[in-house]
């Protein structure tokens, strides 16, 4: 049978949503494009997030770092040294993957068909990309692909304190895209070379930190949710003591039920002071704070929440995807069930034929809603029958179709179609917009 995941993947292809990268040349493993539907979906999880996060809220402000810095910051931030998975090689037939796929395995080579047992000691693996600068290739023209945006934020904090003027607390948000070497990809988006991060750095006093750090495990799960995603889908699981990362003084993950086990979203980790103290000590700058009531200094500690875009957008289209018998012809029909918020098409309009009067009627009526420019992306789409424009809009999550059929022409009426329900109402053009706005937001 096949899988949720083959599913999407030819789904993705057919509608427009994510394509294989070098697909024409034979595909390059792991990586993916995405085409005309899911970059709008992904823009619109990116300003979501953005919105909510820092148009909505005066405590947290904007960054934009570079990709490339100086090696210095990779090294005094520990990743030269620690950012790193175990490897493991298999004697038999040279495989190389993370020795957590070994235990997943029970000790035999994962590799389909390999049945080996025996393996080289795992070493460690360092997952930064490097790269050379400038004109000659050298060891001394090396340079790292930032694998994680927050670094960027910590070597501008104090940059930023001069420049916004806020206050601890407070917190930085950058969106962008990192590269990690991974060892093992694969499941589709899931795990990538290149891929895009959410990130907040939220500055605190110490003694608050562990206030905060619930206070953001609770309101990134609040965000998730409020994709419409499924709450049994999602578990909240706090890393033992040894487990935790080089850096962190706690870290909890938000895991989702993906279809082959559960598995980190988005992470939330109580960082302390180990950035701003090992990049003020290698920078030789002061980034305490001094506190006028008590005449006293700290440095502050920062929580991380911190998710992938593509990962997101992964859980946004499991979620969504449900295939559904429809009674009235008793055909299987095929819907994301995206949220609103961040469906990559609002509004189709869909005239009932090529019908010249009606093309210029529904035309009208395109240019008519753009020129509002509230709703985001509305697709014009006159070919084929109505029940297959139907079904291409289900696929790929719009949750309103308008209709104008020959009727329209008289009454200045026209229909609008619910995507989950399938209801129909018929909607005067005066109040099609405001209609329209409506119906979204009470989706
Ligand atoms: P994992 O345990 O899955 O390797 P991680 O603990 O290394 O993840 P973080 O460094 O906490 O991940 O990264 C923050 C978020 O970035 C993750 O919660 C996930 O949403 C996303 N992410 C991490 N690695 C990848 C990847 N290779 N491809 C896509 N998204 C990723």
């Amino acid at each position: 049978m096949e899988s949720i995941i083959d599913k999407l993947t030819s789904l993705s292809k057919r509608r427009g949503f994510i394509f294989q990268n070098s697909e024409i040349y034979g595909g390059l493993a792991s990586t993916w494009d995405y085409g005309p539907i899911g970059a709008e979906l992904k823009k619109n999880i990116k300003d979501y997030w953005w919105n909510h996060y820092v148009h909505m809220r005066d405590d947290i402000v904007a960054l934009d770092s570079s990709i490339l810095s100086l090696n210095k910051v990779w090294e005094t931030s520990g990743h030269v040294q620690n950012f790193s998975d175990p490897l493991i090689e298999c004697k038999d037939c040279n495989a190389r993957f993370r020795s957590d796929a070994l235990e997943i395995s029970k000790g035999v080579c994962p590799t389909l068909k390999c049945s080996n047992t025996s393996f080289d000691d795992p070493r460690e693996f360092n997952m930064m990309f490097k790269t050379n600068i400038g004109p000659v290739v050298s060891d001394s023209s090396e340079i790292y692909l930032r694998p994680e945006t927050a670094q960027g934020i910590f070597v501008n904090f104090e940059n930023i304190i001069n420049t916004s003027r806020k206050k601890i607390p407070f917190g930085v948000a950058q969106i962008g895209k990192v590269f990690r070497n991974e060892i093992t990809t694969g499941n589709f988006i899931f795990r990538t070379r290149e891929f895009e991060m959410m990130e907040i750095e939220y500055f605190v006093k110490p003694q608050d930190s562990e206030k905060y750090y619930k206070e953001w495990i609770n309101n990134s799960m609040e965000f998730i949710l409020s994709l419409n995603i499924d709450k049994s889908n999602l578990r909240l699981r706090e890393h033992e003591q040894e487990d935790l990362s080089h850096y962190s003084k706690g870290t909890t993950d938000i895991e989702y039920k993906f279809p082959w086990s559960w598995a980190e979203l988005q992470g939330i980790a109580n960082r302390g002071s180990f950035d701003l103290d090992s990049h003020s000590k290698s920078a030789s700058k002061n980034f305490s704070i001094f506190e006028e009531p008590t005449k006293t200094r700290y440095t502050p500690y920062v929580i991380e929440p911190s998710i992938g875009v593509d990962r997101l957008l992964l859980i946004t289209l499991l979620d969504a995807y449900n295939e559904e018998k429809v009674e009235s012809n008793n055909e299987t029909r095929t819907v994301l069930k995206l949220s609103p918020k961040i469906s990559p098409v609002k509004v189709a309009i869909l005239p009932l034929s090529k019908d010249q009067k009606l093309s210029e009627l529904s035309k009208k009526i395109q240019r008519d809603l753009l020129s509002k420019g509230d709703l985001g992306k509305i697709e014009y789409d006159e070919t084929q029958s109505i029940g297959r424009r139907y079904r291409r809009q289900d696929e790929i999550g719009t949750p309103l179709c308008i209709t104008i059929d020959f009727d329209s022409l008289e009454d200045n009426k026209v229909t609008i179609r619910n995507r989950d329900t399938m209801l129909q109402e018929r909607v005067n053009l005066d109040s099609l917009h405001s209609t329209l706005i409506k119906e979204i937001k009470d989706y």
